[in-house]
């Protein structure tokens, strides 16, 4: 059986295991493809290697409105929450925070709005 765990993003929690022909950091999770994140732009391998720059790059993701980048991957019902809430345990913080997380989110959000 796959682990459907290996085939999200550590940052975003996007699974790719409909797009990529192999999972981004490999069958055993030690090999990463250097591929990058359909929707958070990471670079597998190079910017989530550790957990102090997963959640960086996690929080600069959120913080500037949690956009799903290449569009034309976005699926049509993509729902951030739910993404969020499944990455896999080990590659979040202590005090991860999902309202904290969407409340980044919908700052960055209205910034943009009230910009235009
Ligand atoms: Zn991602």
């Amino acid at each position: 059986m796959r682990d459907y765990n290996l085939y999200r993003c550590r940052v975003c929690g996007f699974n790719h295991i409909d797009f990529l022909p192999w999972s981004p950091w490999g069958e055993d999770g030690t090999e990463p493809n250097y591929d990058m994140c359909t929707c958070c732009f990471v670079q597998f391998g190079y910017e989530d290697c550790d957990l102090e720059d997963i959640v960086l790059y996690r929080k600069n993701w959120l913080s500037s409105g949690a956009e799903f980048k290449e569009s034309e991957y976005k699926p049509k019902n993509w729902n951030l929450a739910e993404q969020l809430q499944a990455i896999p345990k080990q590659f979040l913080p202590h005090d991860w925070n999902l309202n904290e997380a969407l409340q980044l989110v919908s700052s960055a959000q209205d910034r943009f709005h009230s910009d235009s």
